[in-house]
């Protein structure tokens, strides 16, 4: 018989696990053997787990459970990128997206339901904050991607030796999913650290990268406690833009937010920042604005990632027309600065970054829809 109120497994990192089964009177090396169970073989059956005394078995189906979230949807599309609509309770519900290409494999994850910083052009922002995201439902998404790709994983015969090798077809995570991971500090790091400890997911630090607004304090927490790859939504050139398409910035404006990504490089697993810049129609996207942000970024190592804006129903902007992007990137490029633009991937399941729950525009409706996607289902 389990409690009523069992333990999630997954809301521990591999320190948090050693210091709960001390608490239960147990070794470490039994916390790390648990450890690997989960996360490395995706296990979620104690009973599973072959070379765990039965005994501490026993004891751990009574009072623990391993559960990830639950997924309501799964599409794939055309270009084979892959989302899940994953049930978080109340009627709430997030995304995370698999985005496959030649040389790796991304997942994009999620870590709120909902954001309460509320860009102007952002879907989940318009949705408004619900919670956050536990630690379980953060690193449960990785759990949950590489349990459902695993079938994929034999035939992944384009992934370089090295990734081939920890067997995984997620080679990198980018937490661009909904919400903004620095606000749900604690959560996301401890997710984090699961996703770099080698009893965990193993990945290099390089290729797990954390996308923030720019909560200027957080940024320095990150860098002392977990320093991941760094990805900064910009999205505007001066103060007085980022402040209307960005209102974090009134908070947190463009000096102390480069002097803040200065401080994260000292420590920083790349000798770059990536900035993030949303492409808007007649708003930010001009030559001025470019060579604005030369001037801006002068004294910080960086790349931009040009977003091709993703229209929402009722969102007030316009997606820059393709000539003006690429104007955009030549004023960048030309003053040196590495510049891509993003390729919008997954169009026909709504899989792009920035435009998860896409359709969903406030609690009502997503209500609604959840019930339908359940009813779906069933
Ligand atoms: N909250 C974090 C991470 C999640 S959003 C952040 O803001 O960085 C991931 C990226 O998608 C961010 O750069 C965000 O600004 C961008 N984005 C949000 N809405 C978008 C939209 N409608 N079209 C294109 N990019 C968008
Ligand atoms: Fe939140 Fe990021 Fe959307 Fe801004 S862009 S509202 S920080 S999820």
């Amino acid at each position: 018989m389990s409690t009523s109120n069992p333990v999630n497994l997954l809301d521990f990192d591999v320190d948090g696990l050693v210091a709960w089964f001390a608490g239960l009177g147990e070794k470490p090396f039994r916390a790390r053997q648990v450890m690997r169970w989960m996360h490395r073989e995706g296990c979620d059956d104690f009973d599973a787990m072959t070379d765990v005394a039965k005994s501490l078995r026993a004891r751990l189906k009574d009072i623990a459970v391993i559960r990830p979230p639950v997924p309501v949807r799964d599409s794939i599309s055309a270009d084979g990128t892959r989302k899940w609509l994953l049930d978080v309770g109340n009627a709430n519900a997030v995304e995370t997206v698999f985005i496959p290409e030649a040389h790796r494999g991304t997942l994009c994850v999620s870590s709120q339901a909902g954001c309460a910083l509320d860009c102007a052009f952002c879907s989940t922002g318009k949705q408004g904050f619900n919670r956050n995201l536990s630690a379980a439902e953060i690193i449960g998404q990785l759990w949950l991607a590489n349990k459902l790709l695993g079938a994929a994983r034999d035939s992944a015969d384009d992934l370089e030796a090295g990734e081939k090798d920890n067997g995984r077809i997620i080679s990198n995570v980018v937490m661009m999913g909904m919400g903004e991971p620095l606000a749900n500090f604690d959560n996301v790091v401890t997710a984090l650290r699961l996703m770099l400890d080698d009893h965990a997911y193993g990945l290099s630090r390089r290729r797990v990268t954390v996308s923030t607004s720019g909560i200027v304090p957080a940024m320095d927490r990150l860098r002392d406690e977990c320093p991941v790859a760094l990805a900064v939504s910009l999205h505007a050139s001066n103060d007085a833009l980022r402040d209307r398409l960005v209102p974090i910035n009134q908070k947190y404006p463009l000096r102390e937010l480069m002097a803040a990504c200065q401080r994260y490089l000292e420590r920083a697993p790349r000798d770059f920042v990536t900035f993030e810049y949303v492409m808007l129609d007649g708003v930010n996207d001009s030559d001025a604005h470019a060579r604005e942000l030369v001037a801006l970024v002068r004294d910080t190592p960086c790349k931009f990632n040009l977003i091709p804006f993703n229209p929402f129903p009722n969102s007030g902007f316009l997606r820059s027309p393709a000539e003006r992007i690429r104007r955009f990137a030549g004023i960048l490029i030309d003053a040196g600065i590495v510049t891509t633009t993003r390729k919008t991937r997954g169009d026909d399941v709504d899989a792009a970054c920035g435009q998860l729950a896409g359709r969903v525009q406030d609690k009502t409706r997503r209500t609604v829809r959840l019930k339908q996607v359940t009813e779906e289902r069933g």
